[in-house]
């Protein structure tokens, strides 16, 4: 058969499928998920769930997970939103408040992902870059009048957080939505979710992150219920899996001192190892999250030093305003100390 290739959208020439450029190792310190695992109510209840519970399908959008999300941060359930991982929240809205062709505005460095969306959904990223001190002008933001505006606080890759007044100026000055993704906010900075009350607002969290879950793929939204319907009709039905719904449902019901406890670990063990990469001459960037991000003169000689140690990190080359970095994710202590003697080790 001859027939014709069927035909592509234009936009997608460009796109390559997203690989994370991380090698499997034995201790892997990239992709900063909980390093000590998983709740053991989560594990528990999909041990334990009974077979025919999977031959049906879940609740179209998960109305009994966002009623215990809005009981856990005190709001109205109308204004949550779930998602097969934030990452589909972040793609829903996309869709919802753009039109193809328009701009995504973020500052740079940050989440790796948001280009990929923007692309995949046709629309255009302008960044604005940090100054030195990891902030951004309003005014700059404000400038570029995107209908969106991406603000990620504490930043990936930088650890840093966004200053309050200027989240602020931005949400009072903006034109479209602002999704303010708050993925480790668990481990530093202020929860933003006040500000869903201008209506511009979509806060975005994720279960993969402090709560252990990142395998399920579970992420929500939190909005004024207009932005969330909105998202939600971009997002469509049935995204959120049974068994997902049913470990974060027993993980909230169960665990959630568990998660504060690893999460007092992580920012213990993340002052010790800030700490000790100084003494070995590096100059970490003050982290609010669970990684710390470590600029080097030349990532690829040291990725492979940790490599032979059997050690992964997340590298990056030539991050704006930074350089060449190491983000390395913080879990317990052991994993810690084994990465700062490969660092410390001579070549
Ligand atoms: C890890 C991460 C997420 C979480 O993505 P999920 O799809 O929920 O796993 C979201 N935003 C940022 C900035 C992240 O680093």
């Amino acid at each position: 058969m001859s027939a014709p290739r069927p035909r592509q959208r234009e936009c997608y020439r460009e796109i390559t499928v997203y690989s994370p450029p991380v090698e499997s190792c034995a201790l892997d310190l990239s992709d900063n998920t909980n390093l000590w695992g998983a709740p053991p109510s989560a594990l528990w209840t999909i041990n334990s769930l009974a077979m025919e519970s999977i031959a049906r399908y879940p609740q179209p959008y998960s109305n009994v997970l966002r009623e215990r999300i809005a009981e856990y941060h005190g709001v109205d359930p109308a204004m949550i939103v779930a998602g097969c991982g934030s990452d589909d929240i972040i793609d829903s809205a996309m869709r919802a408040f753009a039109e193809p062709g328009d701009a995504v505005c973020m500052p740079d460095p940050t989440f790796s992902m948001i280009p990929y969306f923007a692309r995949t959904n046709g629309l255009r990223i302008v960044s604005v870059p940090f100054d030195s001190a990891f902030g951004i002008s309003a005014e700059d933001v404000l400038a570029v009048g995107a209908p969106i505006i991406y603000l990620c606080s504490p930043n990936n890759p930088t650890g840093t957080t966004l200053a309050r007044s200027f989240i602020e100026a931005v949400v009072d000055g903006a034109s479209g939505v602002v999704i303010i993704d708050q993925a480790y906010v668990d481990f530093g900075g202020d929860c933003l979710i006040p500000l869903t009350v201008s209506g511009r607002v979509l806060v975005v969290r994720t279960m993969s992150k402090a709560f252990g879950l990142a395998g399920l793929r579970i992420g929500y939204g939190v909005g004024s219920p207009e932005i969330v319907a909105a998202v939600e009709k971009a997002r469509g039905p049935y995204k959120v899996n049974a068994v997902a719904e049913a470990a974060a449902l027993a993980a909230l019901a169960e665990d959630t001192d568990w998660v504060k406890g690893r999460i007092r670990e992580a920012i213990e063990n993340r002052a010790r190892f800030t700490l000790e990469l100084e003494s070995l001459g590096y100059a970490p960037i003050p982290s609010a999250a669970n990684f710390v991000l470590v600029p080097v003169r030349d990532c690829a000689e040291d990725v492979k030093r940790l490599r032979r140690a059997g050690i992964a990190v997340r590298a990056f080359t030539n991050l704006a305003g930074i350089g060449d970095a190491l983000r390395i994710s913080i879990g317990p202590w052991k994993m810690m100390r084994q990465c700062l003697d490969a660092l410390g080790s001579p070549e």
